[in-house]
């Protein structure tokens, strides 16, 4: 059997570690949004956020919908230039509900900049951004998400959601390819 395990070159975050991130953030969550009395929505970023989000979804425990979007983020260098394509939008209105995006990893920071300002401009009453891992030394825009689960170095990983190729996803832990996987 091709084990997908023999392509990591080493675990950088563990699994031990990703519960005790997943832990921490609903926590912060929780201080949050727990007693605001508004509609809260978890909007989970597909495809690569899916674990993440169901792993933070499960700890909470006051009322809190969950919703999908799937977007591209296409970039120019500066600011103004990057979009987004919407793939798949919500099934719900965000009017005057606390959104929460959740996202796998923030690197130039496109999609979440752009995504925030589309659902604020919806009439969110908030809009905040909670990240598993984050990028920052890769950052071409001016944002920063509000929760964040791990700073991590410039390099390329996978598992806990996050692929290469489609594979990797299914990983428990996050990891970084061996390179020989992007030579061959
Ligand atoms: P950005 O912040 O550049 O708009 O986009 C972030 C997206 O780029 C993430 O949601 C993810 O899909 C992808 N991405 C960035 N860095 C990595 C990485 O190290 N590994 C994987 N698998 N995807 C990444
Ligand atoms: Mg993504």
């Amino acid at each position: 059997m091709y084990n997908i395990e023999n392509d990591i070159e080493r675990v950088l975050v563990s699994e031990e570690e990703l519960k005790k991130i997943c832990d921490d953030l609903a926590a912060k969550l929780t201080a949050e949004y727990g007693d605001s009395g508004r509609p809260m929505i978890l909007v989970c970023i597909l495809k690569g956020s899916f674990v993440f989000a169901a792993e933070v979804f499960k700890r909470l425990r006051f009322p809190c919908a969950i919703e999908f979007m799937k977007v591209s983020s296409y970039g120019g260098g500066t600011d103004s230039s990057g979009f987004i394509q919407v793939h798949l939008d919500l099934k719900r209105d965000v009017k005057d509900a606390d959104v929460v995006l959740v996202e796998d990893i923030v690197d130039s920071g496109r999609t979440l900049e752009k995504l925030s300002q589309l659902l604020a401009n919806r009439g969110a009453h908030s809009v905040k951004c909670c990240t598993l891992l984050d990028k920052p030394e890769r950052r071409v825009v001016n944002f920063n998400a509000d929760f964040v689960g791990r700073v991590v170095p410039d390099v390329f990983v996978v598992g806990f959601g996050l692929d290469y190729d489609e594979k990797y996803r299914n990983l428990p832990y996050v990891g970084v390819l061996k390179p020989s996987v992007y030579q061959q």
